[in-house]
């Protein structure tokens, strides 16, 4: 059981038709009779769903996120492209940038940094995912990729305090499986220290991603030092993303 205020962040990639919008209405209600715990729900769907979600989520404490944007923080020529600007207009808290299935399609980490000073310029929110290969982890390689994915990512950035770091091993996102709780928690606490003695930022949040589920949150959420979680397909259910934070704090 925890007490913990924690992030629980559905991130819809690319599903969802007009209709969707109503799946999210227990989650709504549920949010609402939950006064007394200390959680944040965060709903990212596709742009193309964003300005129905931002009326749905209006006058409820479920914040809107998005899930990418273009690196210039304003307009311009950049068909086929969203800015940040254009998110912050449309009700957007938050913006996911760095998650793995864009870094495998050839998002650099200079371009994740572009974003991320783009966004914080608009006064958005970033959950900036970071993650090894599985490949990388079998050779020892986690801590490294780690650190220079935060290098790279933040470097000459202000705002760190706007920062929320998903911890999302490449190998785990979409395929069930799952870091054994030890391992997890070394890297989330990796992460944290890193943040602290080589950023001197304390307090940074850390949340994990990948594959998350009902069942398996019962023994993720015995790490102390996380502060939340990122999940993709089972945040579709409404059923499946509210047991996961009803079990969270059970
Ligand atoms: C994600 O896309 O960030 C994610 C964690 O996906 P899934 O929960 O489906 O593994």
């Amino acid at each position: 059981m925890t007490n913990k205020y924690m992030y629980f962040i559905a991130n819809w990639k690319m599903n969802g038709d007009k209709k969707s919008v109503n799946l999210i209405n227990n989650v709504v209600k549920f949010s609402k009779t939950k006064k007394n715990k200390k959680f944040k729900i965060i709903y990212c769907p596709p742009y193309t769903l964003l300005n129905l979600f931002s009326n749905k989520l209006k006058n409820t404490k479920i914040d809107l996120g998005a899930q990418n944007c273009h690196q210039k923080e304003d307009y311009g020529s950049y068909t086929g492209f969203i800015s940040s600007k254009m998110l912050k207009n449309i009700g957007a808290k938050y913006i996911i940038i760095g998650h793995s299935e864009n870094r495998i399609n050839g998002e650099t980490d200079f371009l994740i940094n572009q974003k991320i000073k783009a966004s914080l310029k608009n006064n958005l929110k970033i959950i900036f995912c970071i993650g090894e290969t599985l490949i990388q982890r079998k050779k020892n390689r986690t801590n490294k990729i780690l650190s220079k994915q935060i290098e790279k990512g933040i470097k000459g950035v202000n705002k760190k305090r706007n920062l929320l770091i998903a911890y999302e091993p490449f190998w785990s996102i979409g395929t069930g499986l799952v870091p054994k709780t030890k391992d997890l928690e070394k890297n989330i606490n990796f992460i944290k220290d890193t943040l602290k003695n080589k950023y001197k930022l304390k307090n940074s949040k850390v949340i994990y991603g990948g594959s998350v589920n009902p069942k398996n949150v019962i023994d993720l959420k015995k790490i102390k030092t996380l502060d939340g979680f990122l999940v993709g397909n089972a945040s579709l259910n409404a059923k499946k993303f509210i047991d996961i934070i009803k079990k969270t704090y059970n």
